[in-house]
């Protein structure tokens, strides 16, 4: 039992400290990457906004006009919507 009380605040506190350590950026990726939708098809070859390849790069997709679209990232999803008729031309 008394070991119990030595290392549990020790633990905890090497936690915390490579917990802050680690940028908190890569968590945001992981929750995107979780969504499969590989299998769906889309109308573009390429990632408009970034004109990465969607059949390797797909990750997020985007109806507009009654057509989908697959886009590298939500980023990139989002920016065309933002302007889809830049994008198109
Ligand atoms: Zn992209």
């Amino acid at each position: 039992m008394k070991h119990y009380y030595i290392y549990t605040p020790t633990v905890f506190l090497s936690f915390l400290l490579s917990c802050s350590k680690e940028p908190q950026v890569k968590p945001m990726k992981k929750a995107t990457a979780a969504i499969d939708v590989t299998h769906i098809k889309v109308v573009n070859e390429e990632d408009p906004v970034c004109h990465m390849k969607t059949a390797e790069y797909l990750k997020d997709t985007a109806v507009y006009k009654g057509q989908v679209y697959g886009f590298c990232s939500s980023h990139c999803k989002d920016e065309f919507k933002k302007q889809p008729e830049n994008y198109l031309k």
